[in-house]
């Protein structure tokens, strides 16, 4: 027999921005994909639609596509076979499909109201149930009730008929065998809303089915509802997928990351604004959930794909490290060779500098001088704006060496020598001083220190060429003079 072709999914709810966690079932998923030659689809899971943002769905594919995870399938590069990828377009697909269940006696129309259910529900628990089931009223509902039900306008929705006592189990690529019963699926739930929009259980299944997806890697919150899916499977006798569900992302204090937190940045815009790089996003991404097999912590993405192994999926929650990211961010800012590093960090200088002062060899060496500092992009512009805006002399040495009544000559002299400076070099500049030392006798701290205080308010720092470099020539003239 021929063996199926490897296709899997990543298929988020288009909520809003694509957050760490969705990131990361997108990377296994496609990792997965990549390891055994498969497919990966893109599809969007959109029927809670009060919950739908405009452009959630457009970020997400965008932001998947700069973190190099290249989808095969989707709404924007369609396969006809399995097309339309926004389940809100495969409405009629559903109907079709829950019709037959109804047809078979798998499924029954409900017309229960939520006032009605609500009641129920609180009658059960009051007489000591301890979880709350569906009590099959429409079940067993007579022809005349229904046809009651529908003289009053009522529209029903369609409850699966769950077998009684029936044993759920699969291998789950992460934890191994995991056994439920149909008894504890809390009862004959919906598959179809009575607005003809499917449950996300029900439009999973039939969509994983038609889409020919072989394995399902999705987060561990997603455990409990694969044996409903599963017991849909059966249903139908279609063959299930693979399932795989990878530990939950807690926060440095053990809890699960909860999206609503604001004190950790989650979402994949959020670091592309603030100056990471996709592939550190990726190689801390690809840590969060998977132990390779040595110590080797840096991963690019075609390493990821050749060493990626399911097995070594975590079992254990992982923790989601801020500072981890930042370190691994930053072993990727030091790689990058001149030119992508100056085409990464110049948005970020252009928040300190005016960029149309400076030519970009003058733009790269002061990049340059950060390369080795910076956790993230945005970490340049701190220091540069420091010196372009500089605060005021503050502490009793800085005072006292500004007030040295040689200070006035060192400025006049310097500002003479720097008139007719050509390039602003380190042998020029040394050039400079020497011959400011030479005119007036000044050297050492009592040359130096008055200056860099003058340009930037405060004693230490970058090397003045570099500083000189930052302000232009004019600019120091000008700071000087005053
Ligand atoms: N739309 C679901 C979610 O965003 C996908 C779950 C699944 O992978 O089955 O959580």
């Amino acid at each position: 027999m021929e063996e199926k072709k490897v296709r899997v999914r990543y298929a988020p709810s288009p909520t809003g921005f694509l957050h760490i966690g969705g990131a990361r079932s997108a990377l296994f998923n496609y990792l997965f994909a990549k390891k055994y030659n498969g497919q990966i689809i893109f599809r969007i899971e959109d029927t809670d639609i009060e919950r739908n943002v405009p452009g959630g769905e457009k970020s997400q594919y965008d932001d998947l596509r700069w973190l190099g995870i290249d989808p095969d399938e989707s709404p924007y590069e369609p396969n006809e076979k399995y097309a339309p990828y926004r389940q809100m377009e495969r409405l009629d697909i559903y109907r079709q499909y829950a019709e037959e269940l109804v047809r078979r006696g798998d499924a029954y129309y409900c017309y229960c109201t939520n006032e009605e259910l609500e009641i129920r529900k609180e009658e059960q628990l009051n007489n000591g149930v301890k979880a709350y089931k569906y009590d099959r009223k429409c079940l067993n509902a007579t022809k005349e009730q229904i046809e009651a039900y529908k003289k009053e306008g009522r529209k029903p929705c369609i409850r699966i008929k769950l077998h009684d006592h029936e044993k759920i189990e699969f291998d789950d690529l992460v934890r191994g065998k995991v056994t439920f019963s149909s008894d504890d699926l809390g009862g004959d739930f919906v598959i179809m809303k009575s607005n003809g929009i499917p449950t996300y259980n029900f439009a999973v299944v039939i969509d994983d089915h038609l889409m020919e997806i072989t394995h399902v890697l999705r987060g561990e919150e997603h455990l409990s509802n694969t044996p409903k899916q599963i017991a849909i499977y059966r249903m139908f006798n279609w063959e299930p997928p693979k399932f795989g569900h990878m530990t939950i992302i807690v926060n440095q204090n053990g809890k699960k990351l909860s999206k609503r937190d604001n004190n950790i940045l989650q979402f994949m815009s959020q670091y592309r604004d603030l100056g990471y790089l996709p592939e550190a996003i990726v190689n801390f991404i690809l840590l969060l959930g998977w132990t390779p097999d040595s110590n080797k912590e840096i991963f690019s993405m075609d390493e990821a794909k050749e060493e990626f192994d399911p097995k070594r999926l975590s079992t254990s929650p992982s923790m989601f490290d801020q500072q981890k990211m930042t370190w691994t961010n930053a072993q990727y800012i030091r790689r990058l060779d001149d030119a992508r590093y100056l085409e990464f960090i110049k948005p970020f200088m252009g928040k300190a500098l005016d960029l149309s002062k400076y030519d970009d060899k003058t733009l790269l060496d002061i990049a340059l001088l950060y390369k080795d500092e910076i956790g993230c992009g945005n970490d340049i512009i701190a220091p540069l704006t420091n010196i372009i805006s500089p605060s005021e002399v503050e502490g009793e040495e800085e005072k006292a060496m500004l007030a040295l009544d040689t200070t006035p000559k060192v400025f006049k002299a310097l500002i003479e020598e720097l008139n007719e400076l050509k390039e602003v070099n380190p042998e020029n500049i040394k050039q400079v001083f020497k011959n400011v030392q030479n005119a007036i006798g000044v050297k050492g701290k009592a040359l130096y220190m008055p200056v860099r205080l003058a340009l930037t308010g405060v004693s230490h720092g970058i090397e003045l060429v570099n500083i000189i470099k930052i302000l232009g020539k004019e600019e120091v003239i000008a700071r000087l003079s005053k």
